[in-house]
């Protein structure tokens, strides 16, 4: 089990995280009508009473776009508002994740999304490296991710994750540490919880929101830094044969922050990664605002 941090937003309160329970009737459960975040904070290394967490604003502005999806108003700086209160309670004292989560949280039967009670609560728990930084075999998935035409792919949507869950099991018991959906196009489209970038003759390259990927924020964050430093940079589809010809290939999330891929399938990937490299060297001293460029992706909550 997780370490959990000992207190979770619940019913519109703080409380303790064992008290933090639903029934076995929630709505959400059965049909997975939820929505969810995932943010990365870590304490100050510069200044213990403090915390640093990455693109808190725009994590929010996800989550509150994704429960706009469900039918559910509930504005981004409430959801900041709870986050921050939280961490201030909780004083976690080493890397952690957020995992804030709205839902239909009525206790009737039947799919739908009107007239039916919703909520929201947040938990955090101590999150060390979620995949190996030295680098992970994937297995291209036997799964296709879904097309937005039956599902909101621009949200992060609990019941999408179905899919992504067979992928990495599938991937994990055929002896590899992830999964690589293609799209219904045949496309590389993402991993199991993270974007995809490839590299070849120095262009960075990473499938775009036509291609049924989930918007995701280190996704935006590495383009941002690859074009800020002088990478050339391509979104468009990519082919799946590509990937094993590529010179450098990385999976880019919260929990997973830059993953390299040493292997595709049979294929080996070259050990030498300049580019992957470069990149997250730069976005760890961001996290960790070590970086005078990018203050406005670190938001400080102090501890009073
Ligand atoms: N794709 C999927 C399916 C994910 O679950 C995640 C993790 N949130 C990502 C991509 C990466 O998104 P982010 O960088 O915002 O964490």
């Amino acid at each position: 089990m997780p370490d959990f941090l000992p207190y979770a937003y619940f019913q519109g309160q703080i409380v303790p995280f064992a008290e933090a329970k639903i029934s076995i009737a929630t709505h959400a459960l059965h049909y997975g009508t939820a929505a969810f975040g995932g943010l990365r904070g870590i304490p100050d290394p510069q200044n213990p009473d403090q915390i640093l967490l990455f693109r808190l604003d725009r994590h929010c502005q996800r989550l509150s776009q994704s429960a706009h999806l469900l039918c559910f108003d509930l504005p981004a700086d409430r959801i900041e508002q709870v986050i921050v209160a939280l961490i201030q309670k909780n004083r976690p004292s080493s890397s952690f994740y957020i995992r804030p989560l709205v839902y239909t949280s009525d206790l009737g039967i039947s799919p739908r999304l009107h007239n039916i009670e919703k909520d929201f609560f947040v938990y955090g728990l101590e999150l060390g490296d979620y995949l190996s930084p030295e680098g992970v075999s994937c297995r291209i998935s036997s799964w296709a991710r879904q097309e937005d035409r039956s599902l909101p792919l621009r949200g992060k949507i609990s019941g999408a994750y179905i899919t992504s869950s067979l992928a990495k099991t599938e991937a994990v018991q055929a002896g590899y540490d992830e999964a690589i959906l293609m799209n219904s196009q045949g496309k590389v489209s993402e991993a199991s919880g993270m974007n995809i970038f490839i590299v070849r003759n120095g262009i960075l390259i990473t499938p775009g929101f036509d291609q049924d990927i989930l918007e995701g924020i280190t996704r935006d964050s590495i383009l941002t830094l690859a074009r800020d430093l002088g990478i050339p940079t391509q979104e468009r589809p990519i082919d799946k044969s590509e990937l094993f010809i590529a010179d450098e290939v990385f999976l880019t999330g919260t929990a997973a922050k830059i993953t390299p891929v040493r292997q595709i399938e049979q294929y080996q990937m070259p050990a030498n990664r300049p580019i992957t490299e470069q990149l997250r060297q730069k976005l760890a001293a961001i996290t960790e605002n070590r970086d005078p460029d990018y203050p406005h992706w670190v938001k400080v909550v102090r501890f009073d």
